[in-house]
């Protein structure tokens, strides 16, 4: 069985000093050695952005993929091998902004992807612009006078496109991360694990430091069930998206792939669909 550390690679992370990218591949890595997976049995699909870069020091099969399409390349993958554990994983730049599109009908769609975000609230890559994910009033080269939008709620936004899996961690707590991940995985359709992973040299205001006072730990309410999903958008909307943990679970819907297994066009069985051009006139 491989280890943790079977599960890096020899290329060295090009990540600032101190940037929470580094513990979010940690968590993948054990995550990955916990379930009992093999490198060849995972495949990384990254997205553009400095968490993007992830896909390159896994040791698995990888992609980086184009801005905002880490999903459709990732649900290509798992379409064209079922038998391989697909993470999808990129920024909120990446994944809420240009991909927003692809995320939600991901979510609806209930593939069996894992899709980790590492969510640090700004651009990094592009040296520190504001993203969907950044408060209101947060100052940067391009809101220099403070952002006048409202800050994008993802975890909201899946569970009203219906999510079967939603999950938010902090990169420092890697012992929630890593066991999040591992139930992302494990799970049977789309998992979405936002992941606040801070940006040490762009955002100043969203730090260590910061997300450790702003946190709620889902742990603080022994009685709250992550199968009720009125209550997940009730205790998302009072700790205003700062919920850590598991947030929301569905088991009972089939993933994509279990309904489409066996799926025939009314008439027809799928190994006859062999039209001729005369027949597709006839249509
Ligand atoms: Fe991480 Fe920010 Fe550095 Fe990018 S710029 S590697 S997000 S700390």
């Amino acid at each position: 069985m491989a280890t943790f550390k079977e599960f890096r690679n020899n290329v060295k992370p090009n990540w600032c000093p101190g940037c929470g990218d580094f513990s979010v591949q940690a968590a993948i890595q054990r995550a990955a050695a916990n379930v009992g997976l093999e490198p060849e049995q995972l495949a990384v699909i990254s997205g553009i952005g400095c968490s993007g870069r992830i896909s390159g020091y896994i040791n698995a099969y990888g992609l980086h993929g184009i801005h905002g399409r880490s999903l459709p390349i990732a649900q290509g993958v798992k379409l064209a091998n079922r038998e391989l554990t697909v993470i999808a994983s990129g920024g909120d730049g990446d994944g809420f902004a240009i991909g927003m599109g692809h995320t939600v009908h991901a979510i609806r769609r209930n593939l069996d992807v894992t899709y980790i975000v590492m969510d640090n609230q700004i651009y990094g890559l592009t040296k520190g612009q504001t993203s969907p994910r950044s408060a209101e009033g947060f100052k940067t080269k391009s809101t220099p006078e403070g952002s006048i939008e409202s800050t994008l709620s993802p975890l909201e936004i899946a569970l009203s496109a219906g999510a079967t899996f939603v999950a938010q961690s902090f990169s420092s707590d890697l012992k929630q991360l890593t066991a999040l991940i591992e139930a992302g995985l494990q799970h049977k359709g789309f998992s979405l694990i936002n992941v606040f992973s801070p940006c040490v040299t762009f955002n100043k205001i969203n730090t260590y430091d910061w997300f450790k006072e702003n946190i709620v730990n889902l742990d603080q309410f022994p009685d709250y069930d992550p199968s009720n999903r009125i209550a997940a958008m009730t205790k998302i909307m009072e700790t205003n998206g700062m919920l850590t943990g598991l947030i929301y679970q569905n088991n009972q819907r089939k993933s994509y792939e279990d309904l489409a297994v066996g799926f025939k066009p009314e008439g027809l069985a799928n190994q006859d669909i062999k039209l001729s051009r005369a027949d597709f006139d006839k249509l």
